[in-house]
Parts: structure tokens; sequence; C-alpha cells
């Protein structure tokens, strides 16, 4: 029989029970089941019991075996934070790009220039796979330290078949190595490489005739996902490629009126996505279509934040009744964050959403997003053992005292990874050469 882990006496179990079938939407968004002085117990991967630290103190008497304790005094205890919009797997790094914004360039300006995505295309193209997973691995190592235990990765930087594949096989590594979950999108649709650029439509048809079938048959992703904004993809080639996407047991989502209302909302409803994403300028028709619909609107307003732009209007989507899930997009040039914590932060700040509806959209709603509310995204007995100890006093304070790092304990599927803030495991000893982000070299497009 395995060991019994007793969390012992928290301040606040912050539990965002009772949702696992349906998202989060209106006035039960805010409702995050906190139990004062609550305990947890953990058997094995799974969540055994969740309650009061009295009730905690009858089960245990019911049990025999061992039983560890982990003091929780003074600390909240939440689920697993859940990331459902990355793009974890790729090489190079962009920070020169954050010089030219400053200077008045706009992001589609640097795009058109041969930056931006084109930039990172260039190098995680030229990345091997064991570069690739290698730079990856310190992104999920920076990520489990701010509480996220499970993340969505998209692919979309190889924009050629073998290149898609390079990057979902890294995915999918990395999912079978690191404590990090990683759901995996194929985005192939992210950006017209520049030897399709005087034919969109054929690298469309690329796209869905012969990268999604592979991505299918390698069973390499669960989701696909298309950058449908003007100047990337129409609303006509989006639909087309998600539609595809489905034929082959894809999931769609959208990155959805980010820059200009196009259309993308409506789409997403449209076609059934699990998520639309961005919606920095969805129209007040297409925020009412995903509510019917039941589409969750995926928000990043770290990269409205980055970008130094308005955020999208999550009160009137929040009112409508459309299911609000938050995310860092973490990517090399639009939002270069693992700080879920921070985002939460931004969310309250720059979007006016409270401190409950936060936890609800980070946890359970975001575990929606990525088709895994079943198993993560709330503490409640059956599900696997995510769980973050942060040492503040009440869940409110992870709002208060702002862009602070307030993670204690980490554990995942019932396993200590982080303890008093620290990584227990190092993931990755690997010395990489071409290790670009970190030590702040020159991206390839500029040499
Ligand atoms: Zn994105």
């Amino acid at each position: 029989m395995a060991e019994l882990l007793y969390l012992k006496e928290a301040e606040q179990v912050v539990t965002v029970a009772g949702a696992s079938d349906k998202p989060k939407v209106g006035e039960d968004l805010s409702e995050i089941g906190v139990i004062e002085r609550g305990s947890v117990i953990v058997e094995g991967e799974k969540i055994a019991f969740a309650g009061t630290d009295a009730d905690a103190r009858h089960y245990l008497q019911k049990r025999s075996g061992k039983v560890k304790t982990i003091e929780a005094t003074g600390k909240i205890l939440t689920p697993g934070l859940v990331d459902p919009h990355t793009h974890l797997v790729f090489a190079g790094s962009r920070e020169q790009e954050l010089t030219m914004r400053l200077k008045g360039k706009s992001y589609m300006s640097i795009l058109q220039a041969g930056g931006g995505i084109l930039s990172t295309t260039k190098s995680t193209r030229a990345a091997t796979a064991d570069q690739l997973a290698h730079e990856s691995r310190l992104r999920l190592d920076r990520f489990l330290k701010h509480g996220v235990t499970t993340v969505e990765a998209k692919s979309g930087y190889g924009l050629a078949t073998d290149a898609e594949l390079k990057q979902l096989r890294v995915a999918q590594q990395l999912n079978n190595e690191h404590p990090v979950d990683v759901v995996s999108t194929f985005m192939g649709a992210h950006a017209i490489p520049p030897e399709w650029k005087q034919d969109p439509d054929g690298f469309v048809q690329l796209v869905a005739e012969e990268m999604i079938p592979q991505v299918a048959a390698e069973n390499l992703a669960e989701f696909c996902d298309v950058f449908c904004e003007e100047g990337v993809f129409t609303v006509a080639q989006s639909q087309y490629i998600l539609e595809e996407g489905k034929k082959h047991g894809l999931k769609p989502k959208i990155h959805a009126d980010e820059l200009v209302s196009f259309g993308g909302a409506e789409l997403a409803a449209k076609v059934g996505a699990v998520s639309a994403d961005h919606l920095l300028k969805a129209s007040p028709t297409g925020i009412e279509q995903m509510a019917e619909a039941g589409v969750i609107a995926v928000l990043l307003p770290g990269t409205a934040f980055f970008l130094m732009t308005e955020p999208a209007n999550a009160r009137a989507m929040i009112e409508a009744g459309v299911p609000v899930a938050l995310s860092t997009d973490r990517n090399p040039g639009s939002s270069p964050t693992e700080s879920l914590p921070f985002i939460m932060n931004l969310a309250c700040l720059t979007m006016k959403m409270t401190p409950e509806e936060v936890l609800a959209a980070s946890t359970i709603n975001a575990a929606h997003a990525i088709g895994r509310a079943k198993d993560i995204g709330s503490i409640e007995a059956g599900k696997n053992a995510d769980l973050v100890l942060f040492d503040a006093p009440n869940y409110q304070t992870l709002q208060y005292n702002y862009a602070v790092n307030r993670v204690d304990t980490v554990m995942k599927a019932g396993k200590i990874v982080v303890e008093g803030g620290v990584l227990l495991e190092k993931t990755d000893n690997q010395r990489c050469s071409l290790a670009t982000e970190d030590r702040g070299t020159r991206p390839i497009w500029q040499k």
C-alpha cells in the first residue's frame, strides 16, 4: 500500500471543485470552493481526500499504513496551475526586437521584414531535436517553479513538414520525460514561410493535405490551431485547415482577432472550436456566438502587456457567459515569460478580473481548454495530485503582492518536485552550444 501524504492544515485550500464536466461561466467563475484550515491527503498519484483538517484526521483514523505529514500552516494550497496556450518548443532568441518596438516598429512590420515568427522559424529549422529539447526543458523547469504543472505546446516554427514533425516529436519527448505534462497542438498554419509567399493557398494545401495526415498518423497532436489574422491566414483558409484537422481527429483551436476584428471568434463558434485565443478585437457578435457554442476564450494579457496594447475585454466575455481561461502565450517574440502567476496579476490589473475569477481561469477552465478537466484543474478526490503550496496567508495575496513568485512547494502526480521554491531534480545537465535564449546571442536573421 502506498504511503499517504498528509498536507496538513493550510490556511486555505482553494479547491475550484465541481466543474469537471463543464467550464465555469458567469458568476460561477467566482465560486472557487475555499476551505479554511483545510487539509488534503494524497495516495500514490491521486488525491484521496480534501476537506477540513478535522475531517482529514477522521479520514486518517480509518486508514492504516504510513502517513507522511507536510505542514501547510501559514500557506495556501491550490490545484497545479494549467497553461493552455504556449509555443514552448523553439530555438533562438529575439530580444533585439524589444528595442525595435520601443523605437516605434510594430510587431507586424518586424514580421514582414523577416523578423518575428519567421526569424524563430529559421533558428528552429536549423536546430537539432536535441537542441530544441534542451532549450524547451529549461522553459519547462521555469514553468514548474512558477507552479505550472501542465502546459499545452504548439508547433508552428517549422512551417515545413519535417520541421513541424520535429517540433511535435520534441514536445512528445518532453511530455514523457519532464514532470510537467505537455499537451500538443499542431499549428503548421502559424505564418506563411518565405518560400510560399507567392502562393499562400499552396501552403494551406500543404498544411491540410500533407502535414495534418502525417501528424495524425504519428499521433503527435490532439489539437489543430491556425493564426487567423489579416495578412496571415484568411477566415476561409483557416476554416478549411480546421475542418481538415477535424477529419483527422484534431480538435480545433484558433488564434483569433488579435490585431484586427477579423471574424475569428465567429469562425471558432462555427467550427465548434474548443477555444479561441487572444480575442483583443473580438466583435460583440463573435463573443455572443462563442457563448452560445461554449467556446472557451483563452485570454493572454501578458501578450497585450508586452506588445503595449489594450488587452481583451474579459468583463464583456464573462458577462456574456463565455468560459474564460488564462495563459502565458509563452513564445519568443510577443510573450517571453513562464510566469503564469504574473499573467494572473495582469488579468486582475489590466482586465479587471477578480482574484477568484483568475484562479478558476488558470486551473479548471484552463484544463477544459486542453481537454484535461477530468484529471486536473481542481482539488477533488480521484483527481491527479497536482498541487501548489503558496507561501501566502490567503489567495487574494497572490494577486495583491504582484510579480512576486510565492510558490513554495509543487507536487506533480503525488511527487514533490519543487520545495522551498527550488527545483528538486535538475531535468537537464546537458551543455548545449545552441542554448541561445539564455545567453543573448544575436538572432540568426540579423547575422
Ligand atoms: Zn499563440
